[in-house]
Protein backbone atom coordinates (compact mmCIF):
# COMPACT_ATOMS: atom_id res chain seq x y z
CA UNK A 1 0.00 0.00 0.00
CA UNK A 2 1.14 3.48 -1.08
CA UNK A 3 1.61 6.04 2.07
CA UNK A 4 -1.99 6.61 3.84
CA UNK A 5 -3.85 9.84 3.04
CA UNK A 6 -3.99 11.79 5.88
CA UNK A 7 -6.57 14.31 7.79
CA UNK A 8 -7.03 15.53 11.08
CA UNK A 9 -10.69 13.53 11.50
CA UNK A 10 -12.02 10.24 10.41
CA UNK A 11 -15.44 10.00 10.56
CA UNK A 12 -16.57 6.28 10.45
CA UNK A 13 -20.16 6.26 9.34
CA UNK A 14 -22.72 7.96 7.77
CA UNK A 15 -25.70 8.12 9.67
CA UNK A 16 -27.12 10.95 12.17
CA UNK A 17 -24.39 10.67 14.39
CA UNK A 18 -21.07 10.71 11.88
CA UNK A 19 -22.60 13.62 9.84
CA UNK A 20 -22.92 15.39 12.87
CA UNK A 21 -19.68 14.98 14.04
CA UNK A 22 -18.49 15.45 10.68
CA UNK A 23 -20.23 18.93 9.82
CA UNK A 24 -19.55 20.38 12.96
CA UNK A 25 -15.52 19.76 12.77
CA UNK A 26 -14.85 20.63 9.29
CA UNK A 27 -16.94 23.91 9.83
CA UNK A 28 -14.09 24.83 11.67
CA UNK A 29 -11.30 24.58 8.93
CA UNK A 30 -10.48 21.17 9.77
CA UNK A 31 -9.84 18.36 7.20
CA UNK A 32 -12.52 15.33 7.39
CA UNK A 33 -13.09 12.26 5.72
CA UNK A 34 -16.34 10.60 6.38
CA UNK A 35 -16.66 6.46 4.91
CA UNK A 36 -19.88 4.75 4.68
CA UNK A 37 -20.09 1.26 3.48
CA UNK A 38 -23.49 1.67 1.67
CA UNK A 39 -24.65 4.02 -0.81
CA UNK A 40 -27.37 6.06 0.46
CA UNK A 41 -30.06 6.81 0.58
CA UNK A 42 -30.29 3.54 2.37
CA UNK A 43 -32.24 2.13 4.65
CA UNK A 44 -32.35 2.35 8.65
CA UNK A 45 -34.78 2.18 11.17
CA UNK A 46 -35.60 5.08 14.16
CA UNK A 47 -37.50 7.59 12.44
CA UNK A 48 -39.84 9.43 15.59
CA UNK A 49 -37.58 12.18 16.56
CA UNK A 50 -37.35 14.88 18.55
CA UNK A 51 -37.48 18.38 18.87
CA UNK A 52 -33.91 18.78 20.56
CA UNK A 53 -32.29 17.12 17.15
CA UNK A 54 -34.79 19.10 14.77
CA UNK A 55 -34.62 22.43 15.95
CA UNK A 56 -31.03 21.79 18.27
CA UNK A 57 -28.60 20.41 16.09
CA UNK A 58 -30.00 20.26 13.02
CA UNK A 59 -30.04 24.34 13.20
CA UNK A 60 -26.41 24.19 14.22
CA UNK A 61 -25.67 21.76 11.31
CA UNK A 62 -28.05 24.87 8.74
CA UNK A 63 -29.74 21.43 7.60
CA UNK A 64 -33.00 22.45 8.96
CA UNK A 65 -34.14 24.25 5.76
CA UNK A 66 -34.00 21.25 4.15
CA UNK A 67 -35.59 19.36 6.50
CA UNK A 68 -38.70 21.96 6.58
CA UNK A 69 -38.80 21.15 2.83
CA UNK A 70 -38.86 17.51 2.79
CA UNK A 71 -42.23 17.85 3.76
CA UNK A 72 -42.01 14.89 7.09
CA UNK A 73 -45.02 14.50 8.52
CA UNK A 74 -44.73 16.69 11.99
CA UNK A 75 -45.08 14.97 15.25
CA UNK A 76 -46.40 17.23 17.96
CA UNK A 77 -46.25 14.42 20.78
CA UNK A 78 -46.85 11.27 21.41
CA UNK A 79 -49.71 8.93 22.51
CA UNK A 80 -49.82 6.21 24.61
CA UNK A 81 -52.18 3.12 24.96
CA UNK A 82 -50.02 1.85 28.04
CA UNK A 83 -52.13 -0.16 30.79
CA UNK A 84 -55.49 -1.05 31.33
CA UNK A 85 -57.17 2.38 30.49
CA UNK A 86 -59.44 1.92 27.78
CA UNK A 87 -58.49 5.62 25.78
CA UNK A 88 -54.64 6.35 25.31
CA UNK A 89 -53.22 9.14 26.71
CA UNK A 90 -51.43 11.83 24.74
CA UNK A 91 -48.50 14.45 25.06
CA UNK A 92 -48.20 17.10 22.95
CA UNK A 93 -45.04 19.15 23.23
CA UNK A 94 -46.87 22.73 23.56
CA UNK A 95 -49.00 21.36 26.30
CA UNK A 96 -49.54 24.69 27.71
CA UNK A 97 -50.56 28.16 25.54
CA UNK A 98 -47.89 29.79 27.70
CA UNK A 99 -45.25 27.32 26.30
CA UNK A 100 -46.37 27.05 22.51
CA UNK A 101 -43.99 28.46 20.38
CA UNK A 102 -41.97 27.84 16.49
CA UNK A 103 -40.24 24.68 17.99
CA UNK A 104 -42.55 22.95 19.88
CA UNK A 105 -42.78 19.93 17.36
CA UNK A 106 -40.78 17.45 16.10
CA UNK A 107 -40.72 15.10 12.62
CA UNK A 108 -41.24 11.43 12.03
CA UNK A 109 -38.85 10.81 9.30
CA UNK A 110 -37.86 8.08 6.73
CA UNK A 111 -34.82 7.68 7.42
CA UNK A 112 -33.71 7.27 4.05
CA UNK A 113 -34.24 10.66 3.21
CA UNK A 114 -33.39 12.58 6.87
CA UNK A 115 -30.24 10.51 7.02
CA UNK A 116 -29.23 11.34 2.95
CA UNK A 117 -30.16 15.48 3.72
CA UNK A 118 -27.31 15.25 6.56
CA UNK A 119 -24.58 13.20 4.58
CA UNK A 120 -25.25 15.39 1.73
CA UNK A 121 -24.92 18.74 4.00
CA UNK A 122 -22.12 17.27 5.59
CA UNK A 123 -20.39 17.09 1.94
CA UNK A 124 -21.73 21.14 1.52
CA UNK A 125 -19.90 21.62 4.73
CA UNK A 126 -16.31 20.80 3.13
CA UNK A 127 -16.79 17.00 4.63
CA UNK A 128 -14.46 14.37 1.86
CA UNK A 129 -17.85 11.95 1.90
CA UNK A 130 -16.92 8.05 0.58
CA UNK A 131 -19.54 5.75 0.12
CA UNK A 132 -19.60 2.04 -0.52
CA UNK A 133 -16.44 2.75 1.70
CA UNK A 134 -16.25 0.03 4.06
CA UNK A 135 -13.42 0.30 7.28
CA UNK A 136 -12.25 -3.13 7.93
CA UNK A 137 -9.64 -2.10 11.05
CA UNK A 138 -8.26 0.54 13.11
CA UNK A 139 -4.70 1.28 12.55
CA UNK A 140 -2.55 1.87 16.02
CA UNK A 141 0.78 2.88 17.09
CA UNK A 142 2.42 4.40 19.93
CA UNK A 143 -0.81 3.52 21.87
CA UNK A 144 -2.97 5.55 20.05
CA UNK A 145 -5.48 4.89 17.12
CA UNK A 146 -3.60 6.64 14.57
CA UNK A 147 -5.83 5.60 11.38
CA UNK A 148 -8.31 3.15 9.35
CA UNK A 149 -7.85 0.42 6.47
CA UNK A 150 -10.84 0.69 4.26
CA UNK A 151 -12.13 -0.81 1.49
CA UNK A 152 -13.26 1.64 -1.37
CA UNK A 153 -16.00 0.83 -4.21
CA UNK A 154 -13.04 -0.75 -6.30
CA UNK A 155 -12.58 -3.38 -3.30
CA UNK A 156 -9.03 -1.98 -3.40
CA UNK A 157 -7.72 -1.80 0.04
CA UNK A 158 -6.36 1.47 1.41
CA UNK A 159 -5.57 3.11 4.51
CA UNK A 160 -5.99 6.76 5.69
CA UNK A 161 -4.00 8.33 8.54
CA UNK A 162 -5.49 10.95 11.44
CA UNK A 163 -5.11 12.52 14.56
CA UNK A 164 -8.33 11.21 15.49
CA UNK A 165 -10.99 8.53 14.50
CA UNK A 166 -14.84 9.22 15.57
CA UNK A 167 -16.48 5.47 15.09
CA UNK A 168 -20.00 6.35 14.30
CA UNK A 169 -21.05 3.11 12.77
CA UNK A 170 -23.81 2.33 14.36
CA UNK A 171 -24.76 -1.04 16.08
CA UNK A 172 -23.09 -3.68 13.60
CA UNK A 173 -19.34 -1.59 13.74
CA UNK A 174 -16.84 -3.54 14.82
CA UNK A 175 -14.09 -0.40 15.39
CA UNK A 176 -15.48 -0.16 18.65
CA UNK A 177 -13.37 -2.10 20.09
CA UNK A 178 -10.21 -0.26 19.09
CA UNK A 179 -11.09 2.01 22.07
CA UNK A 180 -9.90 -0.72 23.92
CA UNK A 181 -13.49 -1.49 26.06
CA UNK A 182 -15.88 -4.16 25.95
CA UNK A 183 -19.83 -3.84 24.93
CA UNK A 184 -22.29 -4.42 27.76
CA UNK A 185 -25.51 -5.59 27.08
CA UNK A 186 -28.40 -4.64 29.36
CA UNK A 187 -29.66 -6.34 32.15
CA UNK A 188 -33.08 -4.85 32.14
CA UNK A 189 -33.58 -4.37 28.30
CA UNK A 190 -33.63 -7.40 26.64
CA UNK A 191 -36.39 -6.89 24.02
CA UNK A 192 -36.50 -7.40 20.30
CA UNK A 193 -38.34 -5.82 17.86
CA UNK A 194 -40.31 -7.10 14.71
CA UNK A 195 -41.57 -4.50 11.99
CA UNK A 196 -42.55 -3.60 8.99
CA UNK A 197 -44.96 -0.90 6.95
CA UNK A 198 -47.97 -0.58 5.68
CA UNK A 199 -49.20 1.66 2.70
CA UNK A 200 -51.69 3.96 4.65
CA UNK A 201 -53.82 3.37 7.68
CA UNK A 202 -55.92 5.49 9.83
CA UNK A 203 -54.68 8.50 12.21
CA UNK A 204 -55.14 9.80 15.52
CA UNK A 205 -57.56 12.68 15.63
CA UNK A 206 -56.05 16.15 15.30
CA UNK A 207 -53.30 17.76 16.98
CA UNK A 208 -52.95 14.11 17.44
CA UNK A 209 -52.65 13.02 13.81
CA UNK A 210 -48.69 12.60 13.70
CA UNK A 211 -47.99 12.03 16.66
CA UNK A 212 -45.90 8.37 17.19
CA UNK A 213 -48.65 5.82 19.24
CA UNK A 214 -47.20 3.68 21.51
CA UNK A 215 -49.84 0.87 22.44
CA UNK A 216 -48.68 -2.30 25.44
CA UNK A 217 -50.77 -5.51 25.03
CA UNK A 218 -49.86 -8.42 27.13
CA UNK A 219 -46.68 -9.99 25.38
CA UNK A 220 -45.04 -6.39 24.33
CA UNK A 221 -45.94 -3.35 22.55
CA UNK A 222 -46.45 -1.42 19.49
CA UNK A 223 -45.25 1.74 17.54
CA UNK A 224 -47.37 3.01 15.02
CA UNK A 225 -45.52 5.63 13.50
CA UNK A 226 -47.53 7.67 10.32
CA UNK A 227 -44.60 8.36 8.03
CA UNK A 228 -46.73 9.62 5.26
CA UNK A 229 -50.63 9.39 4.85
CA UNK A 230 -49.63 6.42 2.09
CA UNK A 231 -46.98 4.65 4.45
CA UNK A 232 -47.13 3.37 8.19
CA UNK A 233 -44.23 1.84 10.22
CA UNK A 234 -45.67 -0.57 12.77
CA UNK A 235 -43.31 -2.69 15.05
CA UNK A 236 -43.92 -5.22 17.92
CA UNK A 237 -41.04 -4.98 21.05
CA UNK A 238 -41.16 -8.49 22.64
CA UNK A 239 -39.60 -10.07 24.78
CA UNK A 240 -36.61 -12.26 24.14
CA UNK A 241 -38.09 -15.22 24.93
CA UNK A 242 -40.41 -14.26 22.17
CA UNK A 243 -37.66 -15.27 19.01
CA UNK A 244 -38.21 -18.58 18.85
CA UNK A 245 -41.84 -17.54 17.46
CA UNK A 246 -40.55 -14.35 15.76
CA UNK A 247 -37.64 -16.82 14.00
CA UNK A 248 -40.17 -19.71 12.69
CA UNK A 249 -42.50 -16.69 11.58
CA UNK A 250 -41.67 -13.16 11.94
CA UNK A 251 -44.71 -11.48 9.32
CA UNK A 252 -46.89 -14.34 11.50
CA UNK A 253 -45.77 -12.36 14.75
CA UNK A 254 -46.18 -9.36 13.71
CA UNK A 255 -49.86 -9.82 12.39
CA UNK A 256 -50.71 -12.02 15.56
CA UNK A 257 -49.31 -9.04 17.83
CA UNK A 258 -51.21 -6.44 15.86
CA UNK A 259 -54.38 -8.51 15.89
CA UNK A 260 -53.86 -8.72 20.20
CA UNK A 261 -53.32 -4.83 20.15
CA UNK A 262 -56.73 -3.22 19.59
CA UNK A 263 -56.14 0.51 18.88
CA UNK A 264 -53.48 -0.54 16.03
CA UNK A 265 -56.04 -2.98 14.90
CA UNK A 266 -58.43 -0.61 14.62
CA UNK A 267 -56.29 2.17 12.67
CA UNK A 268 -54.69 -0.96 10.03
CA UNK A 269 -57.83 -1.75 9.60
CA UNK A 270 -57.82 -3.90 6.22
CA UNK A 271 -54.56 -1.74 5.32
CA UNK A 272 -52.03 -3.78 3.39
CA UNK A 273 -48.57 -4.45 4.30
CA UNK A 274 -46.08 -3.11 1.49
CA UNK A 275 -44.53 -6.18 0.51
CA UNK A 276 -42.26 -5.01 -2.08
CA UNK A 277 -39.29 -2.26 -2.44
CA UNK A 278 -37.20 -0.90 0.56
CA UNK A 279 -39.87 -1.37 2.80
CA UNK A 280 -41.57 -4.72 1.86
CA UNK A 281 -39.57 -6.47 4.04
CA UNK A 282 -40.53 -7.61 7.78
CA UNK A 283 -37.47 -6.99 9.71
CA UNK A 284 -36.25 -8.38 12.92
CA UNK A 285 -33.67 -5.82 15.26
CA UNK A 286 -32.32 -7.92 18.90
CA UNK A 287 -29.53 -7.26 20.84
CA UNK A 288 -29.85 -3.43 20.87
CA UNK A 289 -29.48 -2.22 23.93
CA UNK A 290 -25.87 -1.92 25.05
CA UNK A 291 -23.21 0.79 26.26
CA UNK A 292 -19.43 0.27 25.79
CA UNK A 293 -17.83 0.15 29.00
CA UNK A 294 -15.40 2.95 27.49
CA UNK A 295 -16.37 6.29 24.89
CA UNK A 296 -13.05 7.20 23.80
CA UNK A 297 -8.93 5.95 24.22
CA UNK A 298 -6.42 7.94 22.57
CA UNK A 299 -6.97 8.60 18.94
CA UNK A 300 -11.03 7.27 19.09
CA UNK A 301 -14.10 8.65 19.97
CA UNK A 302 -17.62 6.47 19.81
CA UNK A 303 -20.74 8.57 19.55
CA UNK A 304 -24.28 7.22 18.49
CA UNK A 305 -24.88 3.39 18.29
CA UNK A 306 -21.49 2.74 18.20
CA UNK A 307 -21.71 4.01 22.02
CA UNK A 308 -24.74 2.58 23.42
CA UNK A 309 -28.72 2.56 22.59
CA UNK A 310 -31.20 1.54 25.30
CA UNK A 311 -34.60 1.00 23.44
CA UNK A 312 -36.59 2.02 20.88
CA UNK A 313 -39.88 3.97 23.33
CA UNK A 314 -39.85 7.58 23.71
CA UNK A 315 -37.47 7.89 20.65
CA UNK A 316 -34.21 8.60 22.34
CA UNK A 317 -31.76 7.20 19.34
CA UNK A 318 -31.45 9.51 16.87
CA UNK A 319 -31.45 12.18 20.32
CA UNK A 320 -28.13 10.13 21.96
CA UNK A 321 -26.98 10.09 18.48
CA UNK A 322 -26.86 13.50 17.15
CA UNK A 323 -26.15 14.83 21.08
CA UNK A 324 -23.03 12.91 21.29
CA UNK A 325 -22.05 13.72 17.61
CA UNK A 326 -22.25 17.74 19.08
CA UNK A 327 -20.28 16.62 22.46
CA UNK A 328 -17.52 14.67 20.19
CA UNK A 329 -17.24 17.80 17.73
CA UNK A 330 -17.09 20.07 20.37
CA UNK A 331 -13.65 17.92 22.07
CA UNK A 332 -12.32 17.42 18.63
CA UNK A 333 -12.46 21.12 17.78
CA UNK A 334 -10.96 22.04 20.88
CA UNK A 335 -8.57 19.97 20.71
CA UNK A 336 -7.25 20.50 17.15
CA UNK A 337 -7.20 23.75 18.07
CA UNK A 338 -4.95 23.62 21.44
CA UNK A 339 -7.37 24.47 23.79
CA UNK A 340 -7.61 21.52 26.16
CA UNK A 341 -5.96 18.12 26.71
CA UNK A 342 -7.01 15.41 25.55
CA UNK A 343 -8.18 14.12 28.84
CA UNK A 344 -10.26 17.50 29.53
CA UNK A 345 -11.85 17.56 26.33
CA UNK A 346 -12.94 14.02 26.25
CA UNK A 347 -13.40 13.53 29.89
CA UNK A 348 -16.17 16.04 29.37
CA UNK A 349 -17.59 14.55 26.50
CA UNK A 350 -17.70 10.96 28.05
CA UNK A 351 -19.12 12.75 30.97
CA UNK A 352 -21.91 14.68 29.57
CA UNK A 353 -22.64 11.90 27.42
CA UNK A 354 -23.16 8.85 30.07
CA UNK A 355 -25.12 11.14 32.13
CA UNK A 356 -27.82 11.63 29.61
CA UNK A 357 -27.46 7.56 28.94
CA UNK A 358 -28.00 7.22 32.25
CA UNK A 359 -31.09 9.69 33.09
CA UNK A 360 -33.00 8.11 30.09
CA UNK A 361 -32.01 4.41 30.74
CA UNK A 362 -33.49 5.39 34.56
CA UNK A 363 -36.48 6.72 33.25
CA UNK A 364 -36.92 4.12 30.34
CA UNK A 365 -36.43 1.78 32.94
CA UNK A 366 -38.91 3.06 35.34
CA UNK A 367 -41.59 2.84 33.08
CA UNK A 368 -41.46 -0.57 31.69
CA UNK A 369 -41.48 -1.08 34.98
CA UNK A 370 -45.01 0.31 35.37
CA UNK A 371 -45.99 -1.52 32.44
CA UNK A 372 -45.48 -5.05 34.34
CA UNK A 373 -47.32 -4.03 36.79
CA UNK A 374 -50.58 -2.92 35.09
CA UNK A 375 -52.85 -2.66 38.83
CA UNK A 376 -50.40 -0.25 39.73
CA UNK A 377 -50.37 2.24 36.51
CA UNK A 378 -49.27 5.53 37.29
CA UNK A 379 -51.17 6.55 34.72
CA UNK A 380 -54.05 5.62 36.66
CA UNK A 381 -53.75 7.60 39.30
CA UNK A 382 -53.54 10.25 36.75
CA UNK A 383 -56.68 9.41 34.75
CA UNK A 384 -58.64 10.08 38.12
CA UNK A 385 -56.84 13.33 38.94
CA UNK A 386 -56.64 16.56 36.09
CA UNK A 387 -53.56 17.58 37.74
CA UNK A 388 -51.62 14.53 37.38
CA UNK A 389 -53.19 14.30 34.19
CA UNK A 390 -51.00 17.96 33.34
CA UNK A 391 -48.09 16.84 34.83
CA UNK A 392 -47.77 13.58 32.82
CA UNK A 393 -47.77 15.39 29.89
CA UNK A 394 -45.31 17.97 30.70
CA UNK A 395 -43.33 15.15 32.10
CA UNK A 396 -43.55 13.37 29.09
CA UNK A 397 -42.54 16.59 27.38
CA UNK A 398 -39.50 17.33 29.48
CA UNK A 399 -38.32 13.43 28.17
CA UNK A 400 -39.06 13.90 25.35
CA UNK A 401 -36.12 16.71 24.75
CA UNK A 402 -39.44 19.49 24.31
CA UNK A 403 -40.09 21.20 26.72
CA UNK A 404 -37.52 23.90 25.68
CA UNK A 405 -39.23 23.85 22.79
CA UNK A 406 -41.54 26.55 23.62
CA UNK A 407 -39.26 28.54 25.70
CA UNK A 408 -36.56 28.87 23.40
CA UNK A 409 -36.65 32.06 21.62
CA UNK A 410 -37.19 34.09 24.86
CA UNK A 411 -33.89 34.76 27.08
CA UNK A 412 -31.22 31.51 28.83
CA UNK A 413 -32.22 33.45 31.86
CA UNK A 414 -36.08 33.14 31.56
CA UNK A 415 -35.78 29.76 30.41
CA UNK A 416 -34.11 28.49 32.86
CA UNK A 417 -36.26 29.82 35.28
CA UNK A 418 -39.55 28.80 33.26
CA UNK A 419 -37.67 25.46 33.42
CA UNK A 420 -37.30 25.06 37.29
CA UNK A 421 -40.59 26.38 37.76
CA UNK A 422 -42.38 23.46 35.72
CA UNK A 423 -39.93 20.74 37.54
CA UNK A 424 -40.76 22.07 40.94
CA UNK A 425 -44.75 22.22 39.97
CA UNK A 426 -44.79 18.81 38.75
CA UNK A 427 -42.65 17.17 41.45
CA UNK A 428 -45.46 18.70 43.74
CA UNK A 429 -47.84 17.61 41.69
CA UNK A 430 -46.67 13.86 41.55
CA UNK A 431 -46.74 14.15 45.20
CA UNK A 432 -50.27 15.13 45.83
CA UNK A 433 -51.22 12.13 43.97
CA UNK A 434 -49.77 10.27 47.08
CA UNK A 435 -52.86 8.20 47.80
CA UNK A 436 -52.50 6.21 44.50
CA UNK A 437 -48.85 6.40 44.57
CA UNK A 438 -47.23 3.05 43.90
CA UNK A 439 -43.81 1.46 44.23
CA UNK A 440 -43.40 2.60 40.80
CA UNK A 441 -44.80 6.31 41.45
CA UNK A 442 -42.28 6.63 44.22
CA UNK A 443 -39.29 5.69 41.96
CA UNK A 444 -40.44 8.64 39.28
CA UNK A 445 -40.90 11.08 41.97
CA UNK A 446 -37.62 10.08 43.19
CA UNK A 447 -36.20 10.52 39.18
CA UNK A 448 -37.86 13.91 39.02
CA UNK A 449 -36.44 14.77 42.37
CA UNK A 450 -32.75 13.73 41.01
CA UNK A 451 -31.33 17.07 40.01
CA UNK A 452 -29.53 15.21 37.48
CA UNK A 453 -32.52 14.86 35.33
CA UNK A 454 -32.88 18.81 35.61
CA UNK A 455 -29.46 19.24 34.70
CA UNK A 456 -29.77 17.03 32.03
CA UNK A 457 -33.15 18.48 30.74
CA UNK A 458 -31.71 21.94 30.93
CA UNK A 459 -28.60 20.74 28.88
CA UNK A 460 -31.46 19.91 26.61
CA UNK A 461 -33.13 23.17 26.60
CA UNK A 462 -30.03 24.94 25.78
CA UNK A 463 -28.97 23.18 22.48
CA UNK A 464 -32.25 23.57 21.62
CA UNK A 465 -31.99 27.62 22.76
CA UNK A 466 -28.45 27.85 20.62
CA UNK A 467 -30.04 26.21 17.79
CA UNK A 468 -32.59 28.71 17.47
CA UNK A 469 -31.38 31.75 18.69
CA UNK A 470 -27.33 31.73 18.14
CA UNK A 471 -24.37 31.36 20.88
CA UNK A 472 -25.85 31.27 24.57
CA UNK A 473 -24.54 34.40 26.61
CA UNK A 474 -24.05 32.64 29.97
CA UNK A 475 -23.69 28.92 30.89
CA UNK A 476 -22.93 26.92 33.63
CA UNK A 477 -20.91 23.71 34.06
CA UNK A 478 -23.37 20.54 34.24
CA UNK A 479 -20.41 18.79 35.51
CA UNK A 480 -18.50 18.96 38.65
CA UNK A 481 -14.82 21.23 37.84
CA UNK A 482 -16.65 20.71 33.98
CA UNK A 483 -16.47 23.08 30.85
CA UNK A 484 -19.07 24.71 28.81
CA UNK A 485 -19.47 25.17 25.59
CA UNK A 486 -17.96 28.19 23.89
CA UNK A 487 -20.52 30.78 22.79
CA UNK A 488 -20.79 29.44 18.96
CA UNK A 489 -21.36 25.91 20.87
CA UNK A 490 -18.98 24.09 18.58
CA UNK A 491 -15.76 23.84 21.46
CA UNK A 492 -15.03 24.04 24.98
CA UNK A 493 -14.04 26.55 27.28
CA UNK A 494 -13.05 26.72 31.14
CA UNK A 495 -15.88 28.41 32.71
CA UNK A 496 -14.01 31.52 33.50
CA UNK A 497 -12.89 31.98 29.74
CA UNK A 498 -16.60 31.94 28.34
CA UNK A 499 -17.60 35.47 27.63
CA UNK A 500 -19.48 37.01 29.22
P1 LIG B 1 -26.68 4.41 12.19
O1 LIG B 1 -27.89 5.19 11.84
O2 LIG B 1 -26.82 2.93 12.34
O3 LIG B 1 -25.56 4.73 11.11
C1 LIG B 1 -24.34 4.02 11.11
C2 LIG B 1 -23.78 4.03 9.71
O4 LIG B 1 -22.50 3.42 9.74
C3 LIG B 1 -24.61 3.24 8.72
O5 LIG B 1 -24.96 4.05 7.61
C4 LIG B 1 -23.72 2.06 8.31
O6 LIG B 1 -23.90 1.69 6.95
C5 LIG B 1 -22.34 2.63 8.56
N1 LIG B 1 -21.33 1.62 8.82
C6 LIG B 1 -21.42 0.50 9.57
N2 LIG B 1 -20.26 -0.19 9.56
C7 LIG B 1 -19.41 0.51 8.78
C8 LIG B 1 -18.07 0.30 8.37
N3 LIG B 1 -17.38 -0.77 8.79
N4 LIG B 1 -17.49 1.20 7.56
C9 LIG B 1 -18.18 2.30 7.13
N5 LIG B 1 -19.46 2.54 7.48
C10 LIG B 1 -20.08 1.66 8.30
N6 LIG B 1 -34.36 6.15 17.33
C11 LIG B 1 -35.16 7.24 17.29
O7 LIG B 1 -34.65 8.36 17.47
N7 LIG B 1 -36.49 7.12 17.06
C12 LIG B 1 -37.09 5.92 16.87
O8 LIG B 1 -38.31 5.86 16.64
C13 LIG B 1 -36.29 4.73 16.95
N8 LIG B 1 -36.81 3.51 16.78
C14 LIG B 1 -35.99 2.39 16.85
C15 LIG B 1 -36.55 1.12 16.76
C16 LIG B 1 -35.73 -0.01 16.89
C17 LIG B 1 -36.32 -1.38 16.81
C18 LIG B 1 -34.35 0.16 17.12
C19 LIG B 1 -33.44 -1.03 17.27
C20 LIG B 1 -33.79 1.41 17.20
C21 LIG B 1 -34.61 2.55 17.07
N9 LIG B 1 -34.08 3.83 17.17
C22 LIG B 1 -34.89 4.91 17.16
C23 LIG B 1 -32.63 4.02 17.32
C24 LIG B 1 -31.97 4.49 16.02
O9 LIG B 1 -32.18 3.52 15.01
C25 LIG B 1 -30.46 4.64 16.25
O10 LIG B 1 -30.20 5.10 17.55
C26 LIG B 1 -29.80 5.60 15.26
O11 LIG B 1 -29.99 5.17 13.94
C27 LIG B 1 -28.30 5.73 15.56
O12 LIG B 1 -27.67 6.55 14.61
P2 LIG B 1 -26.12 6.32 14.30
O13 LIG B 1 -25.72 7.42 13.39
O14 LIG B 1 -25.37 6.13 15.56
O15 LIG B 1 -26.05 4.90 13.57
Amino acid sequence: MSAPEEFDVIVVGGGPAGSTAATLIADQGHRVVLLEKERFPRYQIGESLLPATVHGVCRLLGADEEMRAAGFTTKRGGSFRWGTAPDPWNFLFALSPALSGPTSYAYQVDRMTFDDILLRNAARHGVDVREESSVLEAVTGGGRVTGVVYSDPSGARRELAAAHVVDASGSTGRLHAAAGGTRHYSDFFQNLAVFGYFAGGGRMPEPDAGNILCAAFDEGWLWYIPLRDDLTSVGAVLNRDQAPRIQADREGTLRASIQRCEIVRDLLGDTKRITQGTYGSVRVRRDYSYANTRFWAPGITLIGDAACFIDPVFSTGVHLATYSGLLAARSLNSVLAGDLSEERAFGEFEGRYRREYAVFYEFLAAFYDMRQREETYFWKARKVTNMQTDDMQAFATLVAGASSAETALVGADSLAHRFSSSSAELTGAVERTGAARTDSGERMTELFRAPVVADVMSEMNRIQQRGVTGPATTETPLLDGGLVPSADGRRWAEPDAAPA
